[in-house]
């Protein structure tokens, strides 16, 4: 989750937290405060009534005192004045006045006279039928005593509540003894109660205990009303709150219940007062928080953000040079200097380590191109000594001579062993070693390898196995050559270091899927074993188990490194399991794509360039039959190509660049074309392009094209391939290696015979150059090879090449004349490129070399050496011709 969400999540939490807290808090708080408000203003609505109702009855007792306190009153009483009720007491005076009920008593509790009138029509009313307590002398309102102070209270009567007021009758200065009691009375009917709410302002009923339509809460507040320690109850309804008040009647029995309704607009005006604050409390924290985000995006999201933008364009483009500048003096702005000063760093530091990097590669390709050079040439110095040793094999020899030669073969042998095993393990390291995948027949690949090292464990007298799975004569795809190395490698390490019992080749195979195999390879030897702590050292370069190994089975030690990385390259891994004294077990799994495929393809042969030990020279060369289109431009070679397809019995016809090649290709039908890369007007890169275009135009079958090159630098093999040649040669090529190549396409004839040199032969070639003078610009030894090859009866092979040689090699001096002269690098390095090629064939080495130095010279389009090279080539050059014509004209005599 991004910072800017987790900080809106926390916020919006925090928001929601705020409202849900605060609602029931102010609920709980300020809800209550309003309620007691409420309850203390319904109490005061209660006072209101209460002092409503006693001014009620003080002005009844005001009334009362009038008719009371007064002599005339005072003599009726004590029955002194009978007139006093004809002149005072008419009812039609009560119609001015709030009286209902006047009633004399005399001081012994007799009722002297009595009137009741019905409030609403003033009609007389019967007293027994209101009053169901008749008022006797033990009646409360008769309880003055002594004192003269009026009883108010409540009556209960028939029609309606009465108030009632009483009060001794007294003369006029209020002087005593009472003569009697009189008692005013006024109903509580509904026109009271309506003035008394009024006047108190709040919404009023009575009920009456007597009352039949009281509800059960009524009721029971009048059972309870009197025990109660108050006799003031409230009952909060959701509209309204209502006061009880249990009223007593002057006998202090609870009679009736007053209630004041109070409308619950104090608790709904806390109520809006709460929903306006919460209101107002989320507007202002919605406001808050929005600040605090708008606040903290900008001073710290969004620089945060701008910065890993930033950060991520690096990441991205690499591009370390856009500055990033922040005028702020706090953390961010100190975070944002930090990081651009570390991008700068890293800037420095990407930069060394560009230079570093290409420094590297720079050294890299150099090693490469060492590599490259260093395996053309000490593959060219091997052929030279192990062609040599195969000469002198042929000669008489005592036995001395021959364990002598014997010696050198052996010893050269496992030079190129040592050589190739050093150039394949500084390509692995140079990551220069790529793999092939092309289709290959899986057991006769298996069979092969193990065939080619029967010899060496009859030798030993060991048993030599291969047990291949039932189905492997199926197509795999992979590198048969590197995977052929490995399996050697293995198998001869077991001959090797087993001295009785065998070594066995077990391959199985299971189904990965439709397309894939596993297939496990095996070497199992019954040999001496590796001590389990020295199994892992095995595998790495130059390592053997112990010196020992060293002395007595000999070795570098890099056999077993050059393996395991191959095996890794093809997503293998090898592994030993090894007993001392028991053996050892060799072994990888491989995925390999399977074909269903049975045959070897020869649309997928591999092309390869490595070292080949060369086959020995035998007396009797297999032939082959067909026609090939040599397309070579120096005449040398034309001639050397030429005696060599013969011997092998096949015909040539020359082109001598690229547009009569493909003349040559139009009008006739061939079964191969070796193709020099390098010829004039057209090369055989752009002869072979034409050539497959024209094949596709109409749709015939692709001849095969094998590329004939002197180069051996790496990458020429993929331009051949990628030109759409099949195959890959490298001068100079020995016959054996020329009928290797062509042996794959052309069909074979029966055997032929090649007359071994015989010893006169070798003399009568060798003999006029060894009784010749000594020349050091040609090495004779290149001319008596070639001498060996010419078929009898043919004209000299020799004597054809040096005449070509004359003739082409003249014109090539004058071009190289000319090329210095208008100083025409390209045409200097394509001359002197083919004097170099046709001088190496002649034997003449030197001048070859000079050559080549000034190729190189010419290629790289540095003149600045050219005319002293050119000098010492010219001196050579004619020391060449002077030797040359010196050994024509020997072979002549
Ligand atoms: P080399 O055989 O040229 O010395 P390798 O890399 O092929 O180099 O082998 C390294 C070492 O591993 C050997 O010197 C030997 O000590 C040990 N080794 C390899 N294969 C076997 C084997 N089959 N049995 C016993 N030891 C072996």
């Amino acid at each position: 989750m991004t910072l800017q969400k987790k900080i809106v999540l926390v916020f919006v939490s925090l928001g929601a937290i705020f409202a849900i807290g605060t609602y029931p808090g102010l609920q709980a708080v300020v809800l209550p405060a309003f309620q007691d408000f409420e309850l203390a203003s319904a109490q005061q609505n209660l006072s209101r009534v209460q002092r409503a109702l006693a001014a009620e009855l003080r002005a009844l007792e005001v009334y009362n005192r009038e008719y009371s306190e007064w002599d005339d009153a005072y003599d009726y009483a004590l029955g002194r004045r009978d007139e006093y009720k004809e002149e005072n007491l008419d009812t039609s005076y009560w119609d001015g006045v709030d009286v209902d009920m006047m009633l004399y008593f005399t001081v012994d509790g007799q009722m002297l006279w009595g009137k009741i009138v019905d409030p609403s029509h003033r009609g007389e009313l019967s007293l027994e039928q209101e009053l169901p307590q008749a008022i006797t002398v033990d009646h409360p309102l008769l309880q003055h005593g002594n004192t003269f102070q009026p009883i108010l209270g409540i009556l209960r009567a028939q029609t309606a509540p009465m108030l009632v007021s009483s009060l001794p009758i007294l003369t006029t200065e209020r002087a005593g003894p009472p003569a009697g009691t009189l008692i005013t009375g006024r109903y509580l009917d509904s026109e009271l109660i309506a003035a008394l709410a009024d006047h108190a302002s709040v919404e009023l009923e009575v009920f009456s205990r007597d009352e039949s339509g009281n509800s059960p809460a009524i009721t029971s507040e009048f059972e309870t009303g009197g025990e109660l320690e108050t006799s003031i109850h409230s009952h909060y309804g959701n509209e309204d709150l209502r006061v009880h008040e249990v009223i007593t009647d002057v006998f202090g029995r609870p009679s009736f219940l007053f209630e004041v309704n109070t409308p619950r607009s104090i608790t709904a005006i806390g109520r809006s007062t709460i929903n306006a604050a919460m209101i107002f409390l989320l507007a202002a924290t919605a406001v808050f928080l929005l600040g605090s985000w708008l606040f903290m995006r900008n001073l710290i999201i969004a620089p945060v953000a701008t910065l890993t933008k930033h950060m991520l364009r690096i990441r991205e483009t690499g591009d370390l040079d856009h500055k990033l500048v922040s005028d702020r003096s706090d953390e961010i702005g100190l975070l944002t200097q930090e990081f651009d000063q570390l991008r700068g760093e890293l800037g420095n530091v990407q930069s060394k380590l560009e230079t570093a990097r290409d420094q590297a590669l720079a050294l890299s390709d150099a090693k490469s191109e060492f590599l490259a050079r260093m395996s053309h040439e000490i593959r060219t110095s091997m052929n030279g000594v192990l062609g040599m040793v195969e000469l002198l094999d042929g000669t008489t020899l005592n036995d001395t001579q021959k364990r002598y030669a014997l010696t050198i073969r052996d010893s050269a042998d496992s030079l190129l062993d040592i050589i190739n095993d050093v150039l394949d393990f500084s390509k692995i390291e140079a990551g220069k070693l790529s793999l092939e995948n092309v289709l290959f027949d899986l057991n006769t690949f298996l069979t092969d390898t193990v065939v080619n090292l029967e010899n060496l464990a009859q030798e030993k007298g060991l048993s030599l196995e291969c047990q291949v799975p039932p189905n492997s004569a199926l197509a795999v795809s992979g590198d048969p050559f590197r995977m052929r190395q490995v399996l050697t490698n293995l198998i001869a390490n077991g001959i090797k270091f087993t001295d009785s019992g065998s070594v066995v080749l077990r391959v199985t195979a299971t189904n990965d899927d439709a397309e894939y195999m596993n297939i496990r390879f095996e070497v199992i030897d019954t040999g001496i074993g590796i001590v389990a702590e020295k199994q892992k050292l095995i595998f790495d370069s130059f390592s053997q188990e112990d010196g020992s190994t060293t002395r007595r089975f000999g070795g570098t030690g890099l056999g077993l490194a050059i393996s395991k990385q191959l095996i890794e390259m093809m997503d293998g891994s090898l592994c030993v399991q090894s007993e001392p004294g028991k053996g050892s077990v060799f072994s990888f799994d491989l995925r390999m794509k399977a074909s269903s495929e049975t045959a070897f393809s020869a649309s997928a042969r591999s092309l390869h360039k490595d070292i080949l030990r060369p086959k020995k020279r035998t007396a009797a060369i297999r032939a082959l039959r067909g026609r090939v289109l040599l397309a070579e431009d120096n005449l040398v070679n034309q001639e050397v190509a030429q005696g060599l397809l013969s011997s092998i019995g096949v015909e040539a016809i020359v082109a001598k660049n690229g547009n009569e090649t493909i003349e040559q290709f139009l009008c006739n039908t061939f079964d191969a074309v070796l193709m020099d890369c390098q010829m004039p007007e057209l090369d055989g890169y752009q002869a072979t392009q034409a050539i497959r275009q024209l094949e596709s135009e109409s749709s015939e079958d692709p001849v095969t094209i094998i590329a004939v090159t002197a180069n051996a630098l790496a990458g020429d093999r993929e331009k051949c391939v990628a030109a759409g040649m099949n195959d890959y040669l490298s001068k100079p090529f020995t016959g054996e290696q020329l009928y290797q190549v062509l042996s794959k396409y052309l069909e074979r004839s029966e055997r032929i015979t090649i007359q071994e040199p015989s010893v006169d032969r070798a003399r009568e070639s060798v003999t006029p150059e060894s009784n010749q003078p000594s020349s050091l610009a040609i090495d004779a030894s290149v001319l008596d090879g070639l001498a060996e090859l010419q078929e009898t009866g043919s004209q000299s092979l020799v004597q054809r090449v040096v005449q070509a040689y004359l003739e082409s090699s003249e014109k090539l001096a004058l071009q190289l004349h000319a090329a210095i002269d208008s100083a025409d690098a390209d045409s200097v390095a394509r001359t002197v490129h083919t004097l170099k090629s046709s001088s190496a064939n002649v034997g003449a080495l030197k001048l070859a070399d000079l050559c080549k130095t000034l190729e190189t010279a010419g290629r790289q389009s540095d003149l600045s050496s050219a005319a002293e090279l050119h000098r010492q080539i010219q001196q050579e050059y004619e020391q060449v011709i002077d030797a040359l014509k010196l050994r024509m004209k020997a072979a002549a005599a």
